[in-house]
């Protein structure tokens, strides 16, 4: 019998050839192979000082960030955490560990001090790296645990500042590195449920950013000549993938931006003649409508990449009508999924036609199927199904938690990624829907069990539920279905501002309905679907 399911199975593939993937390294080696190239090329240019750094200085300073970093007592399988916005420092850290053998797990600097020593303390973090804005915040924490905090931005009051990090000698030899080891450690709800610490390697890592920027004809074309703005934050592994450490393997310039500011990113893309701008959907919107941003702004960018959520056909061409010079297609990630599942093959070297909405082609070195989220049946061409993903790019796992990742990655390999989509006759991928319930503000995550969670610990709140609505500007916010105790008169205000001292601003609740009951399967799990049909209804009380 499984014989003949494997048999009726339909795996879709890059309708690129596979290339020879060179994952058997550490990835700081994979990512610097080209420095006789390149070591006298700029490589970070920190676009708030214009502070430029060539590849060779990256590279050194990285080692001198190990050193420091193993002064700190930081060692292989250690975890050092990053708590910063987009800053040099972010990659020097990241690299230093690296060459430990130690992983970096990246959090939002913005997150409240409950959040941050969620995660801090779940990954076993043994050293923390931020910056003014949130030194306050892990103070706490760091006393109790004993954890040394580097600041990268001024001297605090019992705090390292970086640049002592990085006084000393360059580390002599890197740790022993097995491609097994992890390297990166992102948070992440995943398909249900809470963050996890999402394990990715050196192994998965390289393959990830080989499948999009090596070989003759690759799925995203880095040269480098190419400048590459990087806005979209580092904490989240998009972004630390697909622009920092592909853009390092490719040897471009890598324009480092901390926050997204209209007149400061017009500035810097006319100062450094940005030529790759990835973005998320909010930003494209916000270009496309912007009146400050002109046709002649964009002119130098030759493509402009969009992930994280999904954009339609509307705005995709809104967008184009602006910058029809360029390229503009979308990328399909999932940080479990190393992230990126799916490239826009109009991004190659030899580029193909797409379509509109479209997210891309299955990545080379992987194999992609849909499956029927009832019955497990696999799925052909124009069928919508889950989408499931397979090769040595995603997690090896969850840290510390074999259950979820046994409901997420099936016993043959297969990561179930809970989005719902289709596979076209031009092997082109469609996102129709989303099975799993993760939340995306602005393409970033916002779980509702977190949140659920923090609601019932309130004593006038009975029960709760959490779902996505549909929003403008932001994609989707979360709303709460909230059943009071008995004799509550607690108010809609009351909810969101307690829910909001504990939560980092986009995880904030946007509006409550109170309701009798939440609606529940036999088995205590929330129907959210019948929630969001209310909503969709109008009559999101009753
Ligand atoms: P994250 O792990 O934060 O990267 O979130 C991954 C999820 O974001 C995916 O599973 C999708 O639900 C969504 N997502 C990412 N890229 C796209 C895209 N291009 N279109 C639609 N949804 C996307």
């Amino acid at each position: 019998l499984e014989e003949s399911a494997a048999a009726a199975e339909v795996v879709f593939r890059s309708k690129l050839p596979d290339i020879e993937i060179p994952n058997e390294q550490p990835l700081h080696t994979y990512c610097f192979a080209k420095m006789a190239e390149v070591g006298s090329r700029p490589c970070l240019i920190d676009g708030q000082t214009g502070m430029s750094y060539t590849y060779a200085e990256v590279e050194a300073l990285s080692r001198r960030a190990a050193a420091g970093l193993r002064r700190m007592g930081v060692g292989k399988g250690d975890v050092v955490m990053n708590l910063l916005r987009n800053c040099p420092e972010f990659a020097f850290s990241f690299l230093g560990a690296a060459r430990l053998g130690a992983a970096t797990t990246t959090a939002n600097p913005f997150y409240t001090p409950h959040e941050i020593h969620r995660q801090a303390a779940a990954a076993g973090a043994k050293v923390i790296v931020t910056e003014a804005c949130a030194v306050d915040k892990v103070r706490e924490f760091a006393q109790e645990k004993g954890v040394p905090v580097v600041t990268v931005d001024g001297k605090f009051d019992g705090c390292v500042e970086f640049r002592e990090v990085i006084a000393g000698e360059e580390l002599e030899a890197d740790a022993e590195i097995d491609p097994d080891d992890v390297v990166a450690l992102p948070y992440s709800s995943g398909t249900t449920g809470l963050p996890k610490g999402v394990m990715l390697t050196h192994r998965s890592l390289i393959t990830s950013v080989a499948q999009q920027v090596d070989g003759e004809n690759p799925n995203l074309y880095f040269s480098k000549e190419d400048v590459l703005l990087c806005l979209l934050p580092l904490f989240h592994i998009y972004s630390l993938n697909s622009v920092l450490l592909a853009g390092l393997r490719a040897g471009s310039a890598i324009v480092i931006m901390r926050k997204f500011d209209i007149g400061a990113l017009v500035d810097l893309l006319r100062k450094y003649n940005i030529t790759i701008a990835p973005f998320v959907p909010p930003i494209v919107v916000e270009i496309a409508k912007s009146p400050r941003v002109t046709a002649d702004d964009l002119a130098s960018i030759r493509m402009v990449m969009s992930g994280a959520a999904p954009m339609g056909k509307e705005l995709q061409d809104a967008f184009m009508a602006k910058i029809s010079n360029a390229v503009l297609g979308q990328g399909y990630g999932m940080t479990e999924a190393g992230p990126v599942l799916a490239m826009c093959l109009a991004f190659a070297k030899e580029p193909f036609k797409v379509k509109s909405g479209s997210c891309g082609t299955v990545v080379r070195n992987a194999e992609l199927k849909i499956v029927d989220p009832d019955t497990g049946a696999s799925l052909g061409r124009n069928q919508s199904g889950e989408i499931c993903i397979r090769g040595e790019q995603i997690m090896i796992g969850y840290l510390n938690d074999p259950e979820s990742t046994k409901n997420t990655i099936d016993k043959d390999g297969w990561l179930h990624t809970g989005d719902i989509g289709y596979v076209d006759d031009d092997d082109e991928i469609f996102i129709v829907d989303r099975l799993k319930e993760i939340i995306k503000y602005k393409g970033f995550q916002v779980p509702p069990a977190e949140l659920e969670a923090l609601l019932i610990t309130h004593p006038e709140i009975k029960d709760a539920a959490v779902v996505s609505m549909k929003d403008d500007l932001a994609g989707e916010v979360p709303v709460a279905f909230i059943v009071q105790t008995v004799g509550s008169e607690i108010t809609e205000d009351e909810i969101k501002q307690f829910v909001a001292k504990e939560v980092v601003f986009y995880k904030r609740i946007n509006k409550v309905f109170f309701t009798d009951s939440i609606p529940k399967n036999p088995s205590g799990k929330i129907l959210r679907k019948d929630l969001r049909a209310r909503l969709a209804a109008g009559i999101p009380s009753a």
